[in-house]
């Protein structure tokens, strides 16, 4: 019999995965439970994804080449999308996820993968294989599926993971909804990103509006110590950008929880974790969607070598290659979310930070490229001035009134 791999969910982790799987041609089954509503997302993904995964841009709702920051007292940084070398293609993209995951799951069917609507809740996995067992969506019976390896796309509250016996990793939530706006109001969001920092709208994350085809998009995220407040701060949201929303009209509410925290393995016996569901949202922006991607990819990269014996000792070769590529960014973006997020004169801090024009420069190379590299010593000390003399400004002689005293 051929080697066959399970992936539960099929959204953009799963569905990667499996491209990737078939482009080297593994049997795959794809198992997802949700294939008509769309994933509660911002839907913002960096021109990268487009690029490394040769996704067609026509894909893209709106591309965004302004991020306006707006902090706790209303100051705002207003930032062009650019890197050190700016570009034509220098944007954020937006997109639905109902168009882009519907997109990526079709490539993996045409590429041969099977997709069968169903719902994990059961998962054994011994030394000659794995045995799930799922409820069919269309007939509601229990099904069984035998495998080789399994690999959990299954997200935040991944069932994979739970049946593997993992613990669940803190999560936050994020709250949003697509409202419809008339043209001349949604003229001034249509090429802008705005994030909102504040304790009303998010105590330790952010609040965003993002400009999508037909829609605005506005939300807040907040981690698991004010989770029970949400609703109230997409409230406060509403309230603060009611003149903006007048005529508007509500399309969908939409929430869903984001890991705060990598599982520590990412790979055992016969199994692996990508994406949210190996806890892969990196800091600060909560971004995820590339995250799951690249996860899926290199996992099934990995895996391709070692069907034959998938031991925890050899896929975690997956684990070894993830954090040394991109461990030093994880860490450096929960550092930042710490120090930018903690209260709201360092929001202020971080809002000023990002107006200097070198801070810029390495945050767009970094988020619409997927490259760190450091900067050269002399812009890394003018930074460091810069934001000290922002952290004093701010903490000793305040220039705006703030709220949190
Ligand atoms: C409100 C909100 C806004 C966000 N905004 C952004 C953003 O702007 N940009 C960004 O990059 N990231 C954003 N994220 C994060 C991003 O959505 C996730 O990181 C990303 O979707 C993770 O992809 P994934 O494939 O790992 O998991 P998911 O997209 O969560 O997919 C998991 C899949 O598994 C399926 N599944 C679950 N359980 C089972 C089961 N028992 N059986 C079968 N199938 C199952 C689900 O139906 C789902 O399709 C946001 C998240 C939220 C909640």
């Amino acid at each position: 019999m051929p080697q066959r791999v399970l992936i539960v969910g099929a959204s953009v982790g799963g569905a990667t995965a499996a491209i990737t799987l078939r482009g080297m041609g593994i049997e795959t089954v794809l198992l997802e439970k949700e294939l008509h509503k769309p994933k509660p997302c911002g839907g913002a993904v960096p021109p990268a994804a487009f690029r490394e995964f040769d996704i067609p841009t026509s894909l893209i709702d709106r591309k965004v080449t302004i991020c306006r920051l707006v902090s706790p007292s209303g100051q705002e940084a207003s930032v062009p999308v650019a890197g050190t070398n700016p570009t034509e293609h220098d944007y954020v993209a937006m997109v639905r996820r109902e168009v882009f995951d519907g997109f990526l799951r079709e490539r993996a069917q045409q590429r041969g993968a099977e997709l069968i609507h169903g719902q994990l809740n059961g998962l054994e996995v011994g030394a000659s294989g794995v045995r799930a067992t799922y409820r069919s969506m269309s007939d509601g019976r229990e099904q069984t599926i035998h495998a080789d390896v399994v690999i959990g796309a299954d997200g935040a509250y991944s069932p994979t993971a739970r049946l593997l016996g993992l613990p669940p990793l803190p999560r936050a939530i994020a709250i949003q909804e697509r409202i419809a706006l008339p043209p001349e109001a949604m003229r001034e969001w249509q090429d802008t990103a705005t994030i909102f920092l504040g304790r009303e709208l998010s105590p330790d994350l952010y609040s965003w509006a993002f400009p999508k085809h037909d829609h605005l998009a506005i939300g807040i995220g907040t981690g698991p110590a004010h989770s029970k407040q949400a609703k109230q701060l997409l409230e406060n949201l509403k309230q603060r950008l009611a003149p903006k929303l007048a005529g508007g009209r509500l399309l969908l509410r939409e929430a869903y929880a984001l890991p705060m925290q990598p599982q520590k393995y990412l790979a055992f016996d016969r199994a692996m974790l990508v994406g949210d569901a190996a806890g892969l949202v990196t800091h600060t922006s909560g971004e995820g969607i590339y995250w799951a991607m690249k996860s899926g990819q290199l996992a099934a990269q990995v895996l391709s070598q070692y069907l034959d014996a998938p031991t925890a000792a050899n896929l975690r070769n997956y684990d070894r290659l993830w954090w040394q590529q991109y461990g030093t960014m994880y860490t450096f973006l929960r550092g930042l979310q710490k120090w930018g997020y903690g209260n709201e004169r360092q929001m202020e801090v971080f809002t000023e930070m990002c107006r200097n024009p070198d801070v810029q420069r390495l945050t767009f190379d970094s988020y619409m490229h997927k490259t760190m590299a450091p900067a050269p010593w002399a812009v890394q000390m003018k930074m460091t001035w810069d934001i000290l003399r922002s952290q004093v400004r701010n903490y000793v002689r305040p220039r705006t009134p703030l709220r949190e005293q």
